[in-house]
């Protein structure tokens, strides 16, 4: 009798102890994400092509191009929470201006890929630690180049995207003035538009104000089919 009526007490420390995973986090799942919007709407993920017309993606975790070397999405998608949906598409707009426009390589990340990349390249120079999480895990992170809008090809930069090499240090000297211009420009107007490029990848901008936004581990294929 007794044990009847502490089984739904046990159930639900049991439940409570699951949710931590062996990192110590507790990422949102997709049905808290549900709750979450529904009392912030700020917290909703918006899909970027949708919401930025002409925004072009090469989501390289969708793709073996990438250096874990293997597929990580299923779907090459790129979200991010509504405000820095909304900034990035003023600074699309002003990009557009100079005649570029922007390519996303990788915007909201699921928390899973956290876990993997880390497990593969245990650097967290270059890799986020699955302690914390990554800002893409938050939906506040931004990984991308600048296109040229008439020929579509991608502007001079000092690496490739996700290089470990210190050139791709914003700070980092750069000899080529062409190349020099173009990184000016990436961080000069995403700084303009509440982001702040990351410290060793010239590529990657968070949204200032991404403490106010949880990890999440949801999958593509959640959201795009809800
Ligand atoms: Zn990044």
């Amino acid at each position: 009798m007794r044990t009847i009526l502490l089984l739904p007490f046990f159930s639900f420390l049991l439940i409570a102890v699951h949710a931590q995973n062996k990192y110590g986090l507790t990422p949102t799942n997709y049905e808290a994400y549900v709750n979450d919007v529904k009392s912030n709407p700020e917290k909703e993920l918006v899909d970027l092509e949708k919401f930025i017309p002409g925004i072009v993606l090469d989501i390289r975790y969708a793709t073996t191009n990438n250096f874990t070397g293997e597929q990580i999405y299923n779907l090459p998608k790129a979200y991010a929470r509504k405000p820095v949906a909304e900034a990035l598409k003023k600074a699309q707009a002003e990009f557009a201006k100079q005649g570029v426009g922007i390519k996303i390589f990788d915007a909201y990340r699921p928390y899973s890929a956290t876990v993997k990349f880390y497990e593969v390249y245990r650097d967290t120079t270059y890799v986020a630690s699955p302690y914390k999480g990554s800002r893409h895990n938050r939906g506040c992170a931004i990984d991308m180049t600048l296109i040229d809008l008439k020929t579509g090809k991608e502007l001079k930069m000092p690496t490739e995207y996700d290089s470990f090499k210190e050139e791709a240090w914003p700070s980092a000297p750069v000899s080529d003035p062409v190349v020099r211009k173009n990184r000016d420009l990436i961080i000069s107007i995403m700084h303009k538009h509440d982001f702040t490029v990351y410290a060793s990848e010239w590529w990657h901008f968070d949204f200032n104000g991404w403490q106010k936004f949880e990890v999440m581990n949801i999958d593509f294929e959640e959201l795009k089919n809800h």
